[in-house]
């Protein structure tokens, strides 16, 4: 039984990988000492992974991302060297960056508009260079056809042309080398029958080269396994995670002789140990239909952080868990609890996290617990009453600037350097400077300004119960950017408030309404590594319960209106259109339960996605007053599905792209806003930008705002 590992944390434990990188764009390192630094990160992978299994991948390092690599392997992107590189991985002529599949990693995105024919051509065969530089290890490759679906810019009809452009560069890559592990994520997508034909042609092609060639898959099961078995390939990487339904498919058409079985069984986008007992069962089931078979990690491991070691969690908690370093170790493990026929060790019980009254509040909900008492329309009619708000309103998506000052300020907080009452004082001081600003422009529906908060989903995280947050448990994001997701272990409640305090001085400070500030539980599990002991259903319910409680102490503060953000609920979506149902059913539940309080509070929700006409009818499902909904990429999208839905609720579209520092003119957003009013009836109306401005600068969002609001006021 051999063990395979890959996708090992890029990012190293002390976060060299960003260390790196940054010190180069700072100018204090030359381009060939960052180029031999990331080596030496490379070469601690190796090593790593040479500890404990038998068979690993090399060149997984990059200097920014992995798919912008391969654009550049195969001649998509010619940056001549590395500050070129980096001119296209950010900045203004950066390119766009999207998520990874159903993940939270994010991707440069390649764009093929408007190119000159042909496409590629071998710039560099970094394959070939790293598999001589380090003389061991499989050279690492993102397959053909998940590059190019994942790129943009190609019509169903070019398709086919770039494929083939993109084999034949592929196959001169493979021509040097003996070997390949070839990583095809998209095959566990929806694919149409031409797509399936394009891939045995393509592979087909490449087994000509002679090459081993190891395909891996992962994030879920592969529909057409049977095609994946008549290639001519050594070995054949399947999710049996998160992909249950691979172990099927093998019941129904076996595993093909002479190829390798790479079985991901260790899960690689969660934290939880590994359930030996049920691995090995799974394991001896597959060694009924191949001798070849190998142990492997279900997915990369960069999805969790590198190691445990270093990290003060509860012990009951910490020996739950299983990061990278531990899942390799739990490969190991498992080939040979299968070599020895020994029995694994009964996982212990134990009652840390259990918390029974939050169990039964969940059990005893019942189906009108997610049903709002008045309806839309009679809701409508009390808040117009009590909030007055004119026609048009206008309002903010909740942050504002975060400069270097507040980051100071909190981290100074956090490291103890000041007191809890200063830091209270100053974020107040903050808070009344901000109401007075935004009075002061004239918007209507006020926000705090979220300058307690580091991050949407940490925030909530320290303060509810049943969640941990870690020390170093650092995955990456995007480029050099990392960040720690929360560990949700056990039943989630809320000791005490969690927001009232902020939410509701600031309400005291103004006439208008001021707007509460939450995080729905979707996007707390999207962003958290959630349990997986109980359905995610009651984990969202639990959050769920907990945020409603938090609400209801706003209306006790006279808080009238409470937006809660579910940025993530289309992330979270399974990749496979035949699983929404069951994702989509809890996760509008969940929304429904949080909001399910008075109906006199005005309920508002906002999401950032701009291929919204994909959700728009779930969306329609969560039972909100008003979405505010981020839509600068693809507004004309966003508009056509609207035509085709009947929808009662009220909008704001983004009128003011905040990921870019342009300060929008009064033209421009009145121009989005009467193309928008074609189609929204203009009594359901909102002005607002597209999301938080959070990370924009004092002046734009003065001047930016400033026109809004006279947006607002011309088209009124
Ligand atoms: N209220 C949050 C903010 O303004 C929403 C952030 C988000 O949508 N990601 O920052
Ligand atoms: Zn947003």
């Amino acid at each position: 039984m051999q063990t395979y590992a890959y996708g090992y944390p890029r990012l190293g434990s002390g976060r060299e990988f960003k260390k790196i990188i940054e010190a180069f764009w700072k100018g204090a390192i030359t381009e060939s000492a960052t180029v031999e630094q990331l080596d030496s990160l490379q070469e601690q992978m190796i090593a790593v992974y040479e500890a404990k299994v038998d068979l690993f991948p090399v060149g997984e390092i990059t200097a920014y991302d992995p798919m912008f690599e391969t654009a550049v392997m195969v001649g998509a992107y010619t940056p001549a060297n590395l500050s070129e590189y980096y001119a296209l991985c950010r900045g203004k002529n950066a390119l766009e960056m999207t998520k990874w599949f159903n993940t939270n990693y994010h991707y440069l995105v390649p764009d093929f508009s408007d190119r000159k024919w042909p496409a590629f051509s071998v710039t560099k065969n970094r394959a070939k260079e790293y598999h001589e530089q380090f003389n061991r290890g499989i050279p690492y490759l993102i397959g053909p056809f998940t590059f190019l679906k994942l790129s943009k810019g190609i019509t169903p009809e070019q398709f086919d042309k770039y494929l083939q452009s993109l084999t034949a560069v592929y196959r001169e890559i493979l021509n040097e080398l003996p070997a390949a592990h070839i990583e095809e994520p998209a095959f566990v997508l929806e694919l149409t029958d031409s797509e399936i034909a394009a891939i045995h042609r393509t592979y087909e092609t490449l087994g000509e080269t002679g090459a081993k060639m190891n395909l891996i898959t992962y994030y879920d099961a592969v529909d057409f396994l049977e095609v994946l078995y008549e290639l001519p390939v050594a070995g054949i990487g399947l999710d049996f995670v998160h992909g249950p339904a691979n172990l099927d498919t093998i019941r129904k058409s076996g595993f093909p002789k002479g190829k390798v079985l790479i079985a991901g069984l260790i899960d690689g986008r969660n934290v939880w140990k590994n359930d030996m007992a049920s691995s090995l069962a799974i394991l001896k089931e597959l060694s009924q239909y191949t001798s070849s078979l190998a142990v492997s990690n279900a997915g990369p491991l960069y999805h969790v952080p590198v190691t445990l070691q270093g990290e003060t969690l509860p012990a009951e908690l910490t020996e739950r868990l299983a990061f990278a370093n531990e899942k390799l170790a739990e490969i190991e493990h498992l080939a040979d609890l299968f070599t020895s026929g020994e029995a694994p060790l009964a996982p212990q019980k134990s009652i840390f996290g259990v918390d029974t009254s939050v169990q039964t509040r969940v059990a005893k909900l019942k189906d009108t617990d997610f049903i709002k008492s008045i309806p839309l329309q009679e809701r409508r009619n009390l808040h117009d009453q009590m909030l007055g708000l004119p026609i048009l309103p206008t309002t903010t998506i909740g942050s504002f600037p975060q400069t270097a000052e507040v980051r100071k300020k909190r981290a100074a907080f956090r490291k103890g350097q000041i007191d809890k009452q200063e830091y209270q004082g100053w974020i107040r001081h903050k808070i009344s400077d901000l109401v007075s600003f935004q009075e002061n422009l004239g918007l209507d529906v006020l926000v705090h300004g979220e300058f307690e908060r580091t991050d949407m989903v940490e925030f909530f995280a320290e303060k509810l119960e049943g969640i941990a947050t870690t020390k170093n448990g650092w995955i990456i994001s995007y480029g050099t950017r990392g960040y720690r997701p929360p560990i949700i272990y056990g039943d989630v409640s809320r000791p005490e408030s969690m927001t009232i305090g902020e939410i509701a001085y600031a309400q005291t400070l103004t006439g208008k309404p001021v707007k509460g500030m939450l995080t729905g539980p979707v996007t707390i599990i999207a962003w958290s590594f959630a349990r997986n002991d109980i359905p995610l259903a009651n984990v969202a319910y639990q959050i769920g319960l907990a945020l409603q409680d938090e609400i209801r102490d706003y209306e006790k503060a006279d808080i009238k209106i409470v937006q809660v953000d579910e940025p993530a609920i289309r992330e979270k979506a399974p990749l496979k259109r035949t699983a929404w149902p069951a994702y989509f059913d809890w996760a509008i539940r969940s929304f429904n339960l949080t909001t399910n309080t008075d109906p006199k509070t005005q309920i508002h929700t906002h999401i950032c996605y701009s291929e919204f006409g994909e959700i728009i009818e779930q969306i329609n499902l969560m039972d909100f007053d008003v979405i505010s909904i981020e839509t600068t990429r693809s507004r004309g999208d966003i508009l056509e599905s609207f035509e085709k839905i009947d929808f009662q609720r009220q909008i704001g579209l983004g009128v003011w792209d905040i990921h870019s520092p342009t300060v929008p003119d009064v033209k421009e957003m009145q121009e989005v806003v009467e193309r928008a009013l074609k189609v929204i009836p203009k009594t359901n109306f909102w002005i607002n930008p597209d999301c938080g401005l959070k990370t924009r600068d004092w002046p734009e969002t003065e001047a930016s705002l400033r026109n809004l609001v006279m947006v607002a006021k011309q088209m009124r």
